[in-house]
């Protein structure tokens, strides 16, 4: 088995990495304070993005994306970790669902997204229903040739700046063996469009990529604002979950690295008691226990990465990586607090940051309790007699 990167993902990871730590990391500041990042800061990212070839990465090439593979997307992906999420937002990586966009959608939605013209967002969380995503209540009813769509959706990342929004409603019931079951549709609906509301809410974790609610207020679309089929909502959702959260594993890895370089520059400069603090068992032990859980984060998003190249990722296997990676950048985060002590406390210190962007790791895209109960029960099928 051959780990390392080929030549190819070496000159992304390489070129990109220059990229971000030239153009992204100098405005962290800045986008922590105002809690958005201004617009001319914006437009010369994406523009800057879009010259160096980073714009789209994660499309098909006959598309104007740059087609790469599951593993070195997931290096892409590990390297986007690294800067504040607002501003890793600005390299644009579309989402995959925008895909089964057909006719008309793919000038008015799929294309504007590729070439970095439009943003989107996408919303199934609702104030009853998070992690109990079949508990949702927007519904769209049908009323002659058009749907009116009526709800309220919760913790909507960035949808204050985006242009449309992916969202989720209920269309109907079936009656299967199960009983009757919720029919679940995706409407790409514009945020402009009559009835919507969207309102940003306070986060204290990455700031500037904020969550917000959306208020559809008898909101009327045609079929063609349909993504996929009717009914479909969650069938086609699958592989492109499975893919979001090998993904939030490999953010989870590049943003533990960047912390870990920090808190061994830290432990290894810093003195005490005439040493420096690296030399004090506690201390060491940290950077030791930090050094192994991320590799093993990254082994497991290396080895998720081919997974779903070869078409073998399934459900627990992505409830697995996410559940370590999140759990490992935020212990690996709170060591490094630790290494820095009071220092780490400081907001002109960027380790606070890192410390509560790392918490929401375990709560959205599945929280660690839906994980593991995924996980076990997926596990114990097999076991049953
Ligand atoms: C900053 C932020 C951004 C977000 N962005 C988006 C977005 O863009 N789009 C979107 O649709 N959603 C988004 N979300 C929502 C996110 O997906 C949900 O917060 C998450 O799924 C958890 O749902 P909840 O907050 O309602 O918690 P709840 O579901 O109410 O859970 C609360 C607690 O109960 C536990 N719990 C619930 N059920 C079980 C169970 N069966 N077994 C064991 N424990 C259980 C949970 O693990 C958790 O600890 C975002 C959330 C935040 C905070």
């Amino acid at each position: 088995m051959d780990f390392s990167l080929s030549f190819e993902q070496d000159a992304i990871v390489t070129s990109l990495t220059d990229f971000i730590t030239r153009e992204l990391y100098p405005h962290e500041k800045l986008v922590e304070e105002l809690r958005h990042v201004p617009a001319e800061i914006a437009q010369d990212i994406r523009q800057k993005a879009r010259a160096a070839g980073f714009g789209a990465m994660n499309m098909p090439e006959e598309l104007g994306g740059a087609g790469l593979d599951y593993e070195t997307l997931m290096q892409v992906e590990r390297v986007m970790g690294k800067p504040s999420a607002p501003l890793a937002l600005l390299v644009r990586r579309p989402t995959k669902i925008l895909l089964k966009c057909e006719g008309q959608q793919i000038e008015d939605y799929l294309m504007p997204v590729i070439r970095g013209e439009k943003e989107d967002c996408f919303a199934l969380t609702e104030p009853g229903a998070g992690s109990d995503a079949r508990g949702i209540v927007t519904k769209a009813e049908r009323d002659g040739g058009q749907w009116i769509i009526n709800g309220v959706k919760q913790f909507i990342s960035h949808a204050d700046i985006s242009d449309f929004i992916i969202l989720i409603a209920v269309t109907g019931y079936d009656e299967t063996p199960k009983g009757r079951q919720k029919r679940f549709t995706a409407f790409l609906i514009d945020a402009d469009a009559p009835g919507v509301r969207i309102e940003p809410m306070k986060s204290i974790c990455t700031r500037g990529y904020n969550p917000n609610m959306i208020y559809l207020d008898n909101v009327r679309v045609g079929d063609d604002k349909i993504l996929g089929r009717e009914g479909e909502g969650f069938n086609f959702a699958n592989d492109w979950l499975y893919a979001g959260r090998v993904a939030l594993s490999a953010h989870c890895v590049g943003r533990a690295e960047r912390i870990y370089d920090m808190a061994c520059d830290w432990a290894a400069n810093r003195r005490a008691f005439g040493k420096s603090i690296g030399e004090f068992q506690g201390t060491g032990f940290k950077i030791s226990d930090m050094a192994v859980d991320i590799k093993l984060g990254d082994l497991m998003v290396k080895e998720a990465a081919w997974k779903i190249e070869q078409g073998k990722m399934d459900r627990r296997e992505s409830s697995m990586v996410n559940l370590y990676c999140s759990e490992m950048v935020f212990r690996v985060a709170d060591n490094a607090v630790q290494i820095f002590g009071g220092m780490g406390m400081m907001e002109d210190f960027p380790i606070q940051r890192f410390w509560r962007d790392a918490r929401i790791e375990r709560i959205w895209e599945g929280t660690s309790e839906i994980h593991r109960d995924i996980i076990a029960r997926d596990t114990l099928r097999s076991y049953r007699n």
